[in-house]
C-alpha cells in the first residue's frame, strides 16, 4: 500500500484537460490501482502569479477534483480520519497555496468545509500567512501574526499544516504553535542536496519531535541538483534521514505531475522501483510498510478528526 503526500494531477487535468481515470500524466485511477495506492494527498496549486482570483480557481479547481472522484467506482473522497477504507483509494483534498484564502479565515473555513484537510501554507511567494524559502531570500522570516492564527484554526479544525516550500523560521514558528504533528509533505534532506526546498537537520530533528513526517520528493532538483531523478538518490535520501532521526519521520511525497525532469519511476504504476531498491539496501518489511503508507498514515489519523 501507498500513501502519497503530494501531487499536482488536478491542476494539470485543470490546466489541460484529461481524465483522472486515465491520461497521459504521472497519477490516474489505472496507475494507482496497479501500484496499490491506499491515500493519495491531491494539491489544488494555485500559482498566484498568473491567476487573477486565486481563490476563485482553487474553487474551479476543487469541482474538477469532485467531479473526477464522482466519477470512480475506486476513488473515494475522504474527510475524515475513520473514513480511510483498504478497500479504495482514499483521495484527500488539499491545497498548495495558502495564499487562497486571501487572508480571510472565513475563506478557510470555507475550505474545511469543501473537504480540505492540508495546507501548504506557502508556494513561492509570500502571502498573508508568511514567507517562501524561494532562493533562501527570505529564509529567516517567521510566521505572520495572521499565519499564526491560522496554525491555531487548522490546529482546532483538524487539518495537517504542511510547511514544505515556508522558509525556515516559518518552520520554526510551526513548531512552536503548532499542538498538533506538521507535515512537509513534499521536501527532502538539506544535508544531502542544498536546495532551499529541503529540510536541515535540525529541522528533521524538530519535526520528528512533533509527531511529524517528510514525504521524499521525487523531482531531481530536490534529490542531487541533476536532470534525472533517480531510485539510488531517493534511497540515498532516506538512508540519510533514518540514520539521522530514525525511520518514523519518513513518508513519501512524490510531487509527481508538479514536476518536469526525468523520471526512473517514471510514473505512479512503478511505485514498486523504490521498494525493491530499499529491500537492496536492506530495509526491513517494517521499515518499508512505514516509509510508503504508515507513518503518514499515523499523523494523518492523529490530526484530522473522526
Ligand atoms: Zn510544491
Amino acid at each position: 500500500m501507498i500513501f502519497d503526500l503530494h501531487c499536482d494531477t488536478i491542476s494539470r487535468i485543470y490546466e489541460n484537460g484529461g481524465k483522472l481515470e486515465e491520461n497521459n500524466y504521472h497519477i490516474s485511477e489505472k496507475k494507482m490501482l496497479k501500484a496499490g495506492s491506499l491515500a493519495q494527498f491531491f494539491a489544488m496549486f494555485v500559482d498566484m502569479g498568473s491567476v487573477d482570483d486565486p481563490y476563485l480557481t482553487c474553487n474551479e479547481m476543487m469541482d474538477v477534483f469532485d467531479s473526477e472522484v464522482a466519477k470512480s467506482n475506486l476513488i473515494n473522497k475522504v474527510t475524515s480520519s475513520d473514513d480511510i477504507n483498504t478497500s479504495n483509494i482514499n483521495a484527500i483534498l488539499t491545497i498548495e497555496e495558502g495564499g487562497v484564502i486571501k487572508g480571510d479565515m472565513d475563506k478557510l473555513i470555507h475550505f474545511y468545509n469543501r473537504g480540505v484537510r492540508s495546507i501548504v501554507l506557502t508556494w513561492n511567494y509570500e502571502n498573508e500567512i508568511g514567507y517562501p524559502n524561494y532562493k533562501f531570500i527570505h529564509q529567516h522570516k517567521g510566521l505572520k501574526p495572521f499565519g499564526i492564527e491560522v496554525v491555531k484554526k487548522m490546529n482546532e479544525l483538524g487539518m495537517l499544516v504542511d510547511v514544505s516550500h515556508l522558509s525556515d523560521g516559518g518552520f520554526y514558528d510551526c513548531i512552536k504553535y503548532s499542538t498538533k504533528p506538521i507535515i512537509a509533505s513534499h521536501s527532502n534532506a538539506r544535508s544531502i542536496c542544498g536546495h532551499p526546498r529541503n529540510m536541515t537537520d535540525d529541522m528533521i530533528l524538530k519535526l520528528r519531535d512533533k509527531g511529524g513526517v517528510m514525504g521524499m520528493n521525487f523531482c531531481s532538483a530536490f534529490l542531487d541538483g541533476s536532470n534525472l531523478s533517480k531510485v539510488s538518490s531517493i534511497v540515498e535520501h532516506i538512508k540519510y534521514i533514518r540514520d539521522l532521526a530514525g525511520i518514523d519521520v519518513i513518508a513519501l511525497g512524490t510531487d509527481f505531475d508538479g514536476i518536469g525532469c526525468e523520471l526512473e519511476i517514471s510514473d505512479f504504476s512503478k511505485m514498486d522501483m523504490l521498494r525493491v531498491a530499499l529491500e537492496k539496501e536492506g530495509f526491513n518489511k517494517e521499515e518499508i510498510e512505514k516509509i510508503y503508507y504508515k507513518n503518514a498514515l499515523r499523523v494523518y489519523k492523529e490530526v484530522v478528526k473522526k
